[in-house]
């Protein structure tokens, strides 16, 4: 089968390789159809992330989709040819964790002893995430073996126009991140909430809060061409955009641009931007000789932002130890704080009404598709911020929907021929 492998920073190959088979009875072998590339997968792209964490070969992507193939004799409530969405994050279902919903941090997913030393603890295991979580195969492949299947699968319920992969692929992470953010920053009818991040994340943090009933989003990136993309999808009656970069050139920083807007600042300030982008010299400086693994540049700016008593809410992705972090801003501003990775599962039923409902509409934010062969390719266009791509999504020879603009299903045999025993 192909797979989308790591080989190195920024060097994507698409390869052939073992098809993954059934090893334990929790399992199901998913004939994946579409799948997303992720703020998170540049992380591991720019050679960011721990490079002890990543090995050449790993099979990337944590967000897809697909038709159940095989299915291992203890799964109860599937069967093959199920349509399915797959959670970035693995959960077991029964430890101590996932009886609180954590399932972002299942006790049971991820046996990498390295995060214990750092965080005391560990995370869950994520599919196509490095070492640190686990070392699962990803689903950027023809195949991907799903473990704790009845745990990790959301149905895609048949027959409804809203439920093509591109309605509801999101589900996977995206979408149910956007709305953990607005969860953790408590976001309710009337709010003020300020956006940091106009990528995939949080323009569908925007989304969420508009529905949510936000007074007022402030959404602010470096990026003109996001913020001009979200003022055309997202509802514009509350939506404020702000260009950190041309802020700057007028010498004017984005606390003082948001407190134009809000004097107090927003009751909510909501990071989805993460580690890999410092925006100071220092820190660039800092991460390079190893002296910090993330910058404090976003959640300095953040604490600053804020109202007084405002809650903060973290996305972003950080990995270990921050200079400059200036907690005393924190502290004196009586702010509260939540972060995490998002326990998907926690929400995805919810959502997927919604998405019927077309109360939400991931869907706005895709503007690229290309066939699984391309990933390199697909890979350069959305670090590098080409062609005006916000989120790219990519297709294995098992999709049968359209393309944007053209049909490129295959053909019955061709999938029936796929389904044979190993
Ligand atoms: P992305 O990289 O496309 O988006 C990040 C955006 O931040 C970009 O548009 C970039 O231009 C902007 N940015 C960079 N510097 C900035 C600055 N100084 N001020 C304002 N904006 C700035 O990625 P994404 O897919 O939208 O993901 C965003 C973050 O969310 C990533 O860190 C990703 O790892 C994380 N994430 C977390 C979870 C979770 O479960 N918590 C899930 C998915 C993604
Ligand atoms: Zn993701």
């Amino acid at each position: 089968m192909k797979a989308v492998t790591w080989q190195g920073a920024r060097d994507i190959r698409v390869v052939e390789v073992d098809r993954p088979a059934l090893a334990h009875p929790q399992d199901v072998i998913l004939r994946v159809t579409s799948t997303a590339i992720c703020g998170s997968d540049l992380h591991l792209y720019t050679g960011n992330f721990p490079k002890s964490s990543m090995a050449k070969g790993d099979i990337l992507g944590h967000e897809f989709m697909g038709i159940v193939h095989e299915i291992g004799e203890g799964v109860k409530g599937y069967k093959p040819g199920d349509r399915v969405v797959c959670s970035f994050d693995i959960a077991c279902g029964h430890c101590h964790s996932c009886h609180h919903q954590l399932f972002s941090l299942c006790d049971m997913s991820n046996d990498s002893t390295a995060q214990e030393a750092l965080y005391g603890d560990k995370s869950g295991g994520y599919f196509g995430y490095s070492h640190l979580t686990g070392g699962w195969a990803g689903g950027q492949a023809d195949y991907v073996r799903v473990p704790f299947a009845e745990q990790n699968l959301l149905k895609v319920p048949e027959n409804h126009a809203r439920h093509t992969d591109l309605d509801v692929l999101l589900l996977s992470d995206v979408l149910g991140t956007a709305w953990h953010a607005c969860e953790m920053g408590e976001v309710k009818e009337g709010d003020t909430v300020a956006i940091w991040g106009a990528g995939p994340v949080g323009m569908l943090a925007a989304q969420c809060a508009q529905h949510r009933g936000a007074a007022k989003v402030i959404l602010i990136d470096q990026e003109l061409y996001r913020l001009e993309f979200a003022e055309h999808r997202l509802n514009p009656r509350t939506l404020v955009t702000l260009n950190g970069r041309q802020l700057k050139q007028q010498n004017c920083g984005v606390a003082k641009a948001v407190r134009e807007i809000l004097p107090h600042g927003p009751d909510v300030a909501i990071e989805c931007v993460g580690f890999h982008y410092a925006s100071t010299f220092l820190h660039r400086a800092e991460m390079t000789l190893g002296l910090e693994t993330d910058p404090a540049d976003m959640m300095n700016e953040i604490f600053t932002t804020v109202r007084k008593g405002g809650r903060v809410s973290v996305v972003g992705v950080y990995v270990g130890h921050v200079n400059h972090f200036n907690f005393g801003c924190f502290m004196e501003k009586g702010l509260t704080m939540k972060a995490g990775q998002t326990p998907v599962q926690r929400y995805w039923k919810m959502l997927l009404e919604k998405v019927e409902k077309k109360e939400l509409d991931p869907r706005v934010i895709i503007t690229h598709e290309l066939p699984l062969e391309e990933a390199a390719k697909a890979y350069q266009i959305f670090n590098n911020k080409e062609n005006g791509c916000v989120k790219v999504v990519l297709h294995t020879k098992f999709y049968k929907g359209q393309y944007l603009e053209k049909e490129k299903g295959v053909k019955d045999e061709e999938v029936a021929g796929a389904g044979g025993s190993h």
